[in-house]
């Protein structure tokens, strides 16, 4: 037989876990969504990992990623531009600009967009450089993401840059400089390491060249 206060501490787990952080927890996609949001009867299933389905109306509703980008954007001396964030999640902390793709958009017009919309710069080019799959918190929900990172080059770099939209403050930084610790996304963390790295062996390939 179970013990009473143990099935007490289990449910108390489960529902802090249900209702606080479900993105550290396997918990279905869709999991938050209890009824069918067409016909609104609760008899909504899963019906996939990603996916759940409606008995009374047949609506199948999958939950895939987001499509996002963020930008790389270097100047003459090889800094790189930061900013910080000015809202959740990870308020506060540094961030690369980007955003998420607005519908019937391409990430190449996505980033250009962001771009401008943060920092009033206009990319001359941007250059897919790799992408990353992110969970984002927002609204309680854990949004599958994909973001898209890119090589930008701009025609003149300005030294003072006026933050705007989702960022606080904008920041040049030279790669030894950054700490990839202080990104609060964890794609951005990890894409930054990589970024950091890539300059680190090219700087090595220069100096044997
Ligand atoms: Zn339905």
């Amino acid at each position: 037989m179970v013990d009473d206060n143990y099935m007490r501490i289990l449910l108390n787990y489960s529902f802090f876990c249900y209702f606080c952080i479900p993105y550290l927890t396997d918990m279905h996609p869709l999991e938050k969504f209890r009824y069918c949001p067409c016909c609104g009867t609760a008899d909504f299933q899963v019906a996939t990992e990603k996916s759940k389905r409606c008995r009374n109306c047949g609506l199948e509703l999958f939950m895939n990623p987001s499509a996002a980008v963020a930008a790389f954007i270097t100047n003459d001396k090889g800094e790189l531009l930061v900013c910080r964030r000015a809202k959740e999640p990870a308020k506060g902390t540094l961030d690369l600009p980007g955003g998420f793709c607005d519908i019937g958009e391409t990430v190449e017009e996505a980033v250009r967009r962001e771009v401008r919309e943060e920092t009033n710069i206009t990319l001359t080019d941007a250059e897919y450089a790799f992408s990353l799959p992110n969970k984002y918190m927002y609204s309680g929900l854990a949004i599958p993401t994909l973001d898209f990172f890119f090589e930008c080059k701009v025609s003149s770099a300005p030294d003072v840059i006026h933050a705007a939209d989702d960022a606080s403050e904008l920041l040049w930084l030279s790669p030894q400089k950054i700490d990839p610790s202080l990104f609060g996304l964890d794609s951005i963390r990890r894409a930054v390491a990589n970024w950091k790295e890539q300059q680190r062996n090219g700087d090595r390939n220069q100096i044997a060249n």
